[in-house]
């Protein structure tokens, strides 16, 4: 379905950006990782699935290195036809003791990175009239949460920016949509459940099961296997008119 495609997926070296872009590279699209760490073995995971993979270094809290990573994406693959925000970090303190350095490097990473991508990509998909953008939002985008006032900021941010954007493209064949997911067991909320456990001195297994309950009635984590699916609807030709939504898979969160 996605041959000829390019997929540009911020942050997707691990847990829900490797997930969407396999997802996408399985229905044929080309694929451009981003992120840090286990690089190798993101690339092979991808490629497994026969399409050409592409790796770009670029920092997300840097403007410049954005355009670099944008201008390689086009010079390798002609242009980014699908554009997946996914990069995000968190960090857990109240307003009154968050540090600076991390409001503004989540402020920078979870949503200013969007913007910056937005804008290089989306030229190149008007002139063409088809293009995808997903913002990865959260449950964090739709309801807050305490001790996470620069994530839930930046969250509700990029729904912002992606009604914008919805509208700005809502006569072409650019749609641009979020997708907010609960729970999702990847290194990022895999450090919630260890500082959890660590303070309570409680298993990681309890420390799973409260975190769940807390917040998730299924008490059930979505895998990035089930939000790589969402990803390839959004895609797929019955995706298009599917503008500006914020999407949510959080097993009932934001029902309650
Ligand atoms: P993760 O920690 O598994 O992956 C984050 C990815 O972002 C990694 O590839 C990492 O290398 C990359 N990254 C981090 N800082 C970067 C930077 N400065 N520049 C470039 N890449 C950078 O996290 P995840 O849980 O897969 O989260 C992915 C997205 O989904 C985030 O935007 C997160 O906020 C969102 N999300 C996650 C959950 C969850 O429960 N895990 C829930 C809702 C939303």
């Amino acid at each position: 379905m996605l041959k000829n495609k390019t997929a540009l997926v911020t942050g997707s070296t691990s847990g829900i950006g490797l997930g969407i872009a396999k997802a996408l590279a399985r229905q044929g699209a080309n694929i451009m990782l981003n992120g840090f760490g286990n690089v190798e073995s993101a690339q092979a995971e991808v490629a497994a699935f026969g399409t050409r993979v592409s790796y770009h270094g670029a920092d997300m809290s840097q403007p410049a290195q954005i355009e670099a990573m944008m201008a390689a994406a086009a010079s390798e693959f002609g242009q980014v036809d699908i554009l997946v925000n996914n990069a995000g970090i968190q960090h857990v303190a109240n307003v009154e003791e968050f540090p600076l350095e991390r409001w503004d490097a989540i402020i920078a990473i979870n949503l200013s990175s969007s913007f910056h991508t937005s804008r290089l990509a989306l030229p190149a998909m008007k002139a063409a009239n088809w293009g995808r953008i997903i913002n990865l939002a959260s449950v964090h985008g739709l309801v807050g949460s305490a001790g996470k006032s620069a994530y839930v900021a930046a969250k509700h941010g990029v729904i912002g920016l992606t009604k914008v954007t919805a509208l700005e493209t809502a006569t072409s064949g650019v749609t641009c949509n979020a997708i907010c997911p609960g729970w999702v067991l990847t290194p990022l909320v895999q450090q919630q459940v260890d500082a959890k456990a660590t303070a309570q001195g409680i298993s990681n297994e309890q420390a799973t099961r409260q975190l769940l309950g807390e917040k998730e009635p299924s008490m059930q984590f979505t895998t990035p296997e089930e939000l790589g699916e969402l990803a390839v609807f959004l895609c797929s030709p019955a995706g298009n008119n599917v503008r500006g939504v914020a999407w949510n898979m959080d097993g009932g969160w934001t029902a309650q």
